[in-house]
C-alpha cells in the first residue's frame, strides 16, 4: 500500500529539518525520507579512537538568526572558539572584530570598508570593492573567510560577503561566540531532527512522477514535495536544473601529545595550499582523548602530501613532526556552492507541487541551509491554504 503524506520532504540535511519543523508546527502531516543513515548531510560526526572527527572542520554561529529562531542549541553542551586568530604569513594576532577598528587600514581604506558594509545597493563580485580597502582584504577578509568560503573571497558575490561578514561581526560584538558542540557537530541535526515528525533513513528516492516518489522498496504519495538534498542530488532527480560550480574542501585530522591549553587560537594561512589549522581539543577538550590533542589541517588545493602537511603543522605548533600522528582525512567535493552571484538559482518553486531547498538558494552556510528550508515550507503552506 502507498502511505500518503501532505508534504514529503527529500534529505535530512539541516534544509530539510528546518522544513520539516515549519511543516509539522502548522498542523500539516510531513515525511521525511533520507538516503543516508543519519540526519544532518553535510553536518556530520565521525568518532574514531576517542576522538571526535567532524568531516570537515565547521563550527556552528549561535548568532546565526534561523538558529536563534529554532533554538538549536539548547541543551547542546557548546563551547565557543575564542574570536581571535593568527596570520602565520604575518605572524600577526587579529581579533574579527579588528575588521572595524584596525591599525592596519589608512582612513579612507576604513571609510571605505564601512561604506560596503553599510550599503543597500552593492554589486557583482567582491573584486569590485576589495581594491578600495586592500590591507583590510589582504590581512583578515582574504586568510580568514577563504576558511568560510573555502575560496577567494573577492571571487564570489559581493552580497553574499557583506552578508556573512556581517553575521561574524554581528556574533563577536554580542559575544555568541562560535563554536563546537561536546559530541560534534552533528548534535545540532540531532537536536533539529525532534519535532519535525518521522524521518526514514537508509531510504534513497530515485523517481518523482505526479503526486509520487519512488524510492528501491516503496512508493510514498505527496500533495507537496520540497526536495531538500544538495544540489548534485536535486539535478538527478529534476534533469532540467542547470549545472552549478562548487567549491572543493579537504580537513585532515591529526593527533600529537598534549599540547599546552593556551595553543586555543585558530591559525589563518594566507595561501591556497593550507588555508587553517586548529587545536580542536582546546576549543571543546571533549574532541579528544584526555592526554592527546587533536590537531585539524583544512585546505582547498586537491593534492595533498601528508608529510609536507606535518611539517607545516609541526612548524605551527611547535611540536616535532615524529610526535604528529594522522587520524582520517576528509576530501569533500561539493563542500559549499559557489556563489559567484547572490542568485544562483531564480526560485525555489519548480512547479505547482514540488519546492526546492538547500544552501545553493541563500547562501553557503548552516544559517542558508535553514532559512532555505523555512522558506519552502512556508510557500508550501501558503499553497495549501490556499487549495
Ligand atoms: C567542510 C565544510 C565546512 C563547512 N563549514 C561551515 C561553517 O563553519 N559554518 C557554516 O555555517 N556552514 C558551514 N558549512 C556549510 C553547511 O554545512 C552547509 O551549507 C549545510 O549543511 C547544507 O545543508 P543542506 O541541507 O542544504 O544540504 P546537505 O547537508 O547536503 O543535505 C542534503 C541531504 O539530502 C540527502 N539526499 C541526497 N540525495 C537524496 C535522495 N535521492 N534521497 C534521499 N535523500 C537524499 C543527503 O544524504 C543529505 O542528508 C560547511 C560545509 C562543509 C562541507
Amino acid at each position: 500500500m502507498t502511505a500518503n503524506f501532505d508534504c514529503i520532504i527529500i534529505g535530512a540535511g539541516l534544509a530539510g529539518l528546518s522544513a520539516a519543523r515549519k511543516l509539522n508546527n502548522s498542523g500539516l502531516q510531513t515525511l521525511i525520507i533520507e538516503a543516508s543513515d543519519r540526519v544532518g548531510g553535510r553536518v556530520a560526526t565521525d568518532y574514531v579512537d576517542g576522538f571526535t572527527l567532524d568531516r570537515g572542520f565547521q563550527v556552528i554561529n549561535p548568532g546565526y538568526p534561523e538558529l536563534r529562531r529554532l533554538n538549536a542549541l539548547d541543551g547542546l553542551d557548546f563551547h565557543a572558539v575564542k574570536s581571535a586568530f593568527i596570520n602565520a604569513q604575518r605572524d600577526q594576532k587579529f581579533e574579527i572584530t579588528d575588521l572595524l577598528n584596525s591599525r592596519l587600514a589608512t582612513v579612507p581604506e576604513k571609510f571605505a570598508f564601512a561604506k560596503f558594509m553599510l550599503s543597500r545597493n552593492i554589486t557583482g563580485t567582491l573584486k569590485n570593492y576589495s581594491s578600495s580597502f586592500s590591507n583590510f582584504y589582504d590581512n583578515l577578509i582574504s586568510p580568514f573567510f577563504t576558511g568560510v568560503f573555502l575560496c577567494e573571497p573577492d571571487e564570489l558575490s559581493a552580497q553574499i560577503n557583506q552578508q556573512i561578514i556581517r553575521t561574524f561581526i554581528y556574533s563577536y560584538l554580542t559575544r555568541k561566540l562560535p563554536g563546537l558542540p561536546t559530541g560534534g557537530v552533528t548534535r545540532l541535526a540531532m537536536n533539529l531532527s525532534q519535532g519535525g515528525g518521522p524521518i526514514l533513513l537508509n531510504e534513497r528516492v530515485t523517481k518523482i512522477s505526479t503526486n509520487q516518489v519512488t524510492t528501491k522498496n516503496n512508493r510514498y504519495r505527496f500533495r507537496k514535495l520540497i526536495i531538500a538534498t544538495d544540489y548534485q542530488a536535486a539535478r538527478r532527480l529534476i534533469p532540467k536544473l542547470a549545472p552549478m560550480q562548487f567549491n572543493f574542501s579537504s580537513t585532515f585530522y591529526f593527533s600529537s601529545p598534549k599540547l599546552s591549553s593556551k595553543k586555543d587560537l585558530l591559525v589563518v594561512n594566507g595561501d591556497r595550499g593550507l588555508v587553517n589549522s586548529g587545536v580542536i581539543s582546546n576549543f571543546n577538550p571533549n574532541y579528544a582523548p584526555a592526554d592527546k590533542s587533536l590537531i585539524s589541517a583544512t585546505f582547498i588545493s586537491k593534492s595533498v602530501n601528508t608529510r609536507e602537511l606535518k611539517r607545516q603543522l609541526g612548524k605551527i605548533w611547535q611540536i616535532p613532526t615524529n610526535e604528529i600522528d594522522f587520524i582520517k582525512g576528509y576530501q569533500i567535493a561539493q563542500s559549499l556552492p559557489k556563489f559567484t552571484k547572490t542568485k544562483l538559482v531564480n526560485s525555489n518553486q519548480i512547479s505547482d507541487q514540488i519546492y526546492l531547498a538547500g544552501d545553493y538558494l541563500t547562501a553557503p552556510s548552516q544559517q542558508g541551509a535553514l532559512l532555505s528550508g523555512r522558506l519552502a515550507a512556508e510557500a508550501v503552506i501558503r499553497s495549501v491554504k490556499v487549495i
